[in-house]
């Protein structure tokens, strides 16, 4: 399988079974981040514990693949990480897709992104779930 395949079989896997998908039940800090050049739209919700960890992570929303299985991934990632950690995770999607900033985390099946550089108007896409962590963070 060459690696455009395998990556495109990692994007639909999560598109079509999205993990962390649902509503948390209790409080927690809640956004929702849309991307109207191509009609994504996603609620995040985030729970920080006592050690600064992201304990609960969950996302809600439709839009186009590459939106919901970044969010997807992203929330596999990202949970049970320290807030520093996640920081870091931010900063390297950011460098993976824009070339800005530096790489600091590996990001594991979130490579299956890194073809999206090539289209600018996707990369909105890719980045709504980061922007909405970002802002859960603040
Ligand atoms: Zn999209």
């Amino acid at each position: 399988m060459s690696l455009d395949a395998l990556y495109q079989e990692i994007i639909l896997d999560h598109f079509k079974s999205p993990r962390n998908f649902g509503k948390l039940d209790g409080p927690a800090t809640g956004v929702h981040h849309e991307n109207p050049s191509c009609g994504d739209q996603l609620d995040l919700q985030v729970v920080i514990d006592e050690q600064d960890r992201i304990g609960k992570i969950k996302f809600y929303g439709r839009g186009c693949a590459i939106s919901q299985s970044s969010a997807s991934m992203m929330t596999e990632l990202v949970k049970g990480k320290t807030v520093a950690e996640t920081r870091d995770a931010i900063a390297s999607f950011k460098h993976m897709l824009t070339g800005e900033g530096e790489a600091k985390i590996e990001l594991g099946d979130l490579e299956a992104l890194s073809g999206v550089k090539q289209f600018p108007v996707r990369v909105k896409c890719a980045t709504l779930a980061w922007k909405a962590l970002e802002s859960c963070l603040e």
